[in-house]
């Protein structure tokens, strides 16, 4: 048998994560010979194990919490909505040795709103829930989905607040009217809006928590969305229900898609999606 092509998720915690299973699944399915595992990587160690990975014949990393700013700064070159997202998720050698560094969370997102549960954007007011890295990778593929509002609120206000302010002044050919698109606040401004989809991209759900929300914040018919996910539906998730979402999902679907963009760019082979989520959905039941 030929050597297999080395694959890994770097992160820290890394025990719990779901992407070795993902990706296996993926390669079976594509009959690709390639082994991928999850490696503990505190912070501090980042850029010496990945070149260490690299030099062994490493083929490409996903990075994830707390790695994602540190993989940024370590390739050599960005695709667009990495620069967009200034995260980097996925790192690949290419063929002139440099590491090429990607961001796959946003489209991961919008393919498992769009495609897998028939969520149209366009025209939409979107809420999204914190201002940190996760938002950070899923505001530009959003906002090339034509919706009318984007409104991020977060508990440290000021962040909310620079992060649109950075987002209103994007160069995004084939964008007009820009301004005023992004908006950045904190939780108490909501009070008597409404949105058509909230998306909680705080890390909140992580210890069974919520982000204050006023009643009616949710259009009739609207939908929520938690970036988080567990074996359990989680507290936004239950919130969602409680106030007659029309879908209330968690991001088990956002994590298989960003996993199968980035096995797209390692291998590039189109892994099918749905018969993995099925899957992972079933072993939660
Ligand atoms: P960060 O640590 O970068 O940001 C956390 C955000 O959550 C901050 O805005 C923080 O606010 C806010 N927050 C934390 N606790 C609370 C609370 N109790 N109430 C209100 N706001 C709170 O995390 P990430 O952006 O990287 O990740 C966010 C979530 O997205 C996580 O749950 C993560 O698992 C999920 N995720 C899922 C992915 C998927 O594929 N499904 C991919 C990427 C992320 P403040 O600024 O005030 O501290």
């Amino acid at each position: 048998m030929s050597e297999q092509d080395k694959y890994a998720v770097f992160g820290y915690p890394i025990k719990h994560s779901k992407s070795p299973r993902i990706h296996s699944l993926f390669a079976q399915q594509t009959d690709q010979n390639l082994v991928y595992t999850a490696e503990e990587v505190p912070a501090e160690n980042f850029a010496e194990t990945a070149k260490d990975f690299f030099k062994h014949g490493g083929c490409g990393i996903n990075c994830t919490v707390p790695l994602k700013e540190l993989a940024f700064k370590f390739a050599d070159q960005l695709t667009e909505r990495a620069q967009f997202a200034k995260a980097v998720n996925t790192l690949v050698v290419e063929i002139d040795g440099r590491v090429l560094g990607d961001n796959t969370d946003g489209v991961g997102l919008v393919r498992d709103l769009t495609v897998n549960h028939h969520i149209g954007l366009a025209g939409k007011r979107l809420l999204i829930l914190g201002a940190g890295g996760a938002t950070r990778g899923i505001i530009e593929p959003l906002m090339a989905e034509n919706p009318v509002q984007i409104v991020i609120a977060n508990r440290t206000v000021e962040k909310a607040i620079n992060m649109a302010a950075e987002f209103a002044n994007v160069d995004l050919p084939g964008f007009k009217n820009l301004e005023g698109l992004v908006h950045g606040c904190g939780f108490a401004e909501l009070e008597n809006r409404q949105f058509d989809l909230i998306l909680n991209a705080t890390s909140a759900s992580l210890s069974n928590d919520l982000p204050p929300l006023p009643p009616n914040i949710l259009a009739e018919n609207g939908c929520c969305y938690d970036l988080a996910y567990g074996n359990e539906p989680t507290a936004f998730v239950k919130w969602g229900l409680e106030n007659h979402a029309a879908k209330s999902l968690d991001g088990l679907g956002m994590l298989v898609e960003q996993a199968a963009e980035a096995f797209y760019l390692w291998r590039k082979v189109q892994p099918n999606t749905q018969t993995v989520i099925n899957l992972l959905n079933s072993e939660r039941k």
